[in-house]
């Protein structure tokens, strides 16, 4: 057994939500993969770099399974708004005069590094340029379902709405199968902005080459009463006449689905991301979380973009969703910690389609694992993993790994200048 890289005298939390803490032990990676974890006792004498954990816990690195990851350069742009005024008087306006290649791929490595920094290891992506995405998480050490952006008018780097789904089509031939930090995938906007031929269109391309669909779909009661009519009663019900729903279809924000909505996305398997911060910052509502949950529903957690969140950080994320849920309820057992962090690891990872035990330590997943500094303040006394999330402890990231390689380590991003990434993104927003 060839160890690359072992991490002794850590606690071990190795299924996030299921399993117990192992309070001394190890973990082993090789060729990018977790080879074994176990109690110090057992933990093999050589490897060909070793981190000290004494003091820190390592856990599966977490999953952000929606993000816009260019759009750090309209965070705090246009705050305090509802979606449509935010969007069609703000932000695409913004987008026609500032996405550019270049444009995406400083950001994309901001946003790559304020990722990494909190823990994240993999994110699910959708933006334009989105070649530019995958090259700056490839640089930086990010996992990436990195999704090409359609929508029916025209779009940066797509003047010509007609030929969109050729442009996906095009970005999936670039990267799939090229980077093992990158899966190639396809994001319509939302039912509002593609039309049902683009739709369909996209979708029989996401089939024929195996890759995930992602849309935005009921995310306001706006949309909700746009869509609806006597065949398609709900934008959900509008994505399912049309054929859109299966395992690979992952539907983002679902804030406005009924009982009937909520049937058929499990009928379908269909995936749902839920990204609570977002959809209370625009006041677009709170997705029926508990009951998604108790279909059985495949769901992730995402941060969905810097200008509408206005954080990348899936520790907040969790924190607040948890909170969030208990609320109108008045249930404090609805969503626990432990919930929450299943859908920011192994369950989120599950809701994108990713390799069974991708978001897990267990032996062959995917080596991408996080320590926590446990000797922070903020996480005394520590009476369980349940801090992770009621503590918020992106701080508390002292190194990262993802496909078995370091990125970061005592908390210093190791694969980029972090310096001049910052510089040039405060240039492009100057401009
Ligand atoms: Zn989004």
């Amino acid at each position: 057994m060839n160890i690359d890289l072992l991490v002794t005298d850590c606690a071990l939390l190795p299924v996030p939500g299921r399993e117990p803490l192992i309070e001394c032990g190890y973990v082993a990676v090789g060729a990018g993969r977790i080879l074994e974890t176990g109690s110090m006792d057992a933990c093999p004498a050589a490897a060909a770099a070793i981190i000290d954990g004494q003091g820190q816990l390592a856990m599966p690195g977490l999953v952000n399974g929606h993000c816009h990851a260019p759009m750090v350069l309209f965070r705090g742009l246009a705050d305090d708004l509802d979606l449509a005024t935010w969007l069609h008087d703000h932000i695409f306006p913004a987008e026609a005069r500032r996405v550019d290649a270049e444009m995406v791929y400083w950001c994309a490595r901001l946003a790559a590094a304020e990722m990494l920094l909190s823990g994240t290891t993999t994110v699910a992506d959708g933006y334009f340029f989105e070649d530019e995405v995958a090259r700056a998480c490839v640089e930086t050490g990010l996992r990436c379902v990195a999704a090409q952006g359609v929508l029916d008018f025209p779009a940066p780097g797509v003047g010509d709405p007609a030929r969109n789904i050729e442009a996906a089509a095009r970005f999936i031939e670039r990267w799939q199968g090229r980077d093992p930090l990158i899966t190639p995938a396809i994001f319509t906007h939302a039912p509002y902005t593609c039309g049902r031929r683009t739709l369909r269109r996209a979708k029989e391309l996401a089939r024929t080459c195996g890759v995930p669909l992602f849309v935005h779909v009921a995310e306001t009661r706006n949309e909700r009463e746009q869509i609806a009519e006597p065949l398609a009663p709900s934008p959900i019900g509008h994505l399912a006449a049309l054929d859109l729903l299966d395992r690979d279809t992952v539907c983002v924000h679902c804030v406005w689905a009924d009982d009937r909505d909520l049937d058929l996305l499990a009928a379908h398997d269909a995936a749902v991301v839920t990204c609570p911060q977002s959809n209370a910052k625009l006041a677009s509502g709170r997705a029926p979380l508990t009951a998604m949950l108790d279909r059985g529903l495949r769901v992730a957690l995402g941060t969905d973009s810097a200008a509408s969140n206005n954080s990348l950080d899936l520790f907040r994320e969790m924190d607040f969703a948890a909170k969030l849920h208990k609320v109108r309820p008045s249930d404090p057992t609805a969503v626990p910690a432990r919930q929450l962090l299943r859908l920011a690891t192994w369950g989120g990872a599950a809701a994108l389609g990713l390799e069974s035990g991708h978001g897990t330590l267990v032996p062959g997943a995917p080596a991408d694992l996080i320590l926590i500094d446990r000797n922070q303040p903020r996480l005394q006394p520590w009476h369980g993993p349940d801090l992770l999330v009621y503590s918020g402890p992106a701080a508390c990231v002292r190194s990262v790994i993802v496909n078995g390689r370091l990125i970061v380590h005592e908390r210093r991003l190791l694969t980029i200048d972090l310096r001049e990434t910052c510089a040039q993104v405060r240039r492009l927003a100057l401009e």
